[in-house]
């Protein structure tokens, strides 16, 4: 593992990196797309023309298209539980419980969510043009929005007496209270729609999610804003992807670096071997040439002549091959530590 140039952690970096910048780009060339259809995209006016327009298309069938209109329930409209009076047709109840949770990490209470009920109803509508013209709304629960109003909110403080508090001490969970929403697509509201425009078989113009996988609309906002929107979203997308891969490129530079050091450590070190070996073979020459031993031997061996200067002390007390089998880098004289060693020559 000492040889390989990344380690464990920068791999588990590196692979998230590249795994979410991926992810990122992948989300941010389907928003792209989305925003390119939608800058395609016809706005039809909903009017008595648009069934002559149906007739007139090849499959009867426009395959994206923007149209614009109100709201307009078909039967009996979904009736609000709380506000006495509302109508609409589309109708969202959501019971959220919301409480304090310790967190150990961070040694602070941390808020938490959770859905415990919700309930989505919907009737079948219409979006109602001019002249009467009008276009159903087909499958309306699978489009991106509606952005409906809330028209109802209402936060049911949690109450709580004395041994319910030595609980939470205990259980690391204060109960905050429940809130409770109700959201309505109205009657009458305006609605944008982005879908496959079709004339069906009962001769009547009907708006459906698209047939080839683009994103079906439905929204209270006007088309200019959802389209703005959803540039936006790809945007944030983009800069994501782009940091994600920045994260990557940076944990390669860091692990090149360390390996570079590394590299560059171990080729001096072979280096000073090398020089050390050298001066060894001459003194063994030396030795079979007839010469008497240093008088001032090495410390350690008590054999060899001291070759090497031990620093930052500066202690010359050793040959290279007692200085390599020190157990740590330790003068043997100062016990300082040997930063750096260097081969002693004496001419
Ligand atoms: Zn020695
Ligand atoms: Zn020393």
């Amino acid at each position: 593992m000492e040889d390989f140039p990344i380690r464990a952690v920068e791999m588990v970096c590196l692979g998230s990196s590249v795994a979410l910048s991926g992810l990122f780009y992948y989300i941010y060339r389907k928003k792209c797309k989305t925003v390119n259809k939608l800058n395609e995209a016809p706005v039809l006016p909903v009017d008595e023309k648009l069934v002559d327009l149906l007739n007139a298309t090849p499959g009867k069938c426009l395959q994206y298209v923007v149209i614009e209109g109100t709201v307009q329930s078909i039967g009996e409209p979904l009736r609000s539980q709380f506000q006495e009076g509302s109508v609409g047709v589309i109708q969202k109840l959501v019971l959220r419980e919301h409480k304090l949770v310790w967190n150990s990490l961070a040694r602070t209470w941390t808020d938490s969510e959770r859905v415990l009920h919700q309930r989505v109803n919907a009737v079948h509508f219409n979006l109602l043009g001019v002249n009467k013209a009008f276009v159903r709304v087909l499958c309306p629960l699978e489009a991106t929005g509606p952005n409906m109003e809330i028209i109802h909110e209402k936060f049911h403080q949690a109450s709580y007496g004395f041994t319910d508090l030595i609980g939470q001490y205990l259980s690391g969970e204060k109960p905050k209270g429940q809130l409770e929403t109700e959201e309505m697509l109205k009657v009458g509201a305006s609605l944008t729609a982005v879908g496959e425009l079709i004339l069906d078989t009962d001769r009547l113009p009907k708006i459906r999610p698209p047939t080839d996988g683009s994103e079906y609309f439905l929204s209270t906002d006007d088309f200019e804003t959802l389209r703005l929107e959803q540039e936006g979203q790809a945007e944030v997308w983009r800069v994501l992807a782009c940091i994600c891969a920045l994260a990557g490129v940076a944990v390669l530079m860091w692990a090149g670096r360390r390996y570079y050091r590394q590299l560059k450590q171990r080729w001096e070190q072979e280096n000073m071997r090398r020089e050390f070996e050298l001066m060894g073979a001459e003194e063994r020459e030396e030795e079979e040439n007839g010469m008497e031993v240093s008088e001032n031997p090495c410390v350690i061996c008590l054999s060899n002549p001291r070759g090497c200067v031990l620093l930052d002390c500066g202690h010359v007390c050793c040959c290279f091959r007692c200085y390599q089998a020190l157990p740590q880098p330790i003068c043997p004289i100062c016990r300082q530590n040997i930063r750096r060693v260097v081969p002693l020559y004496q001419a």
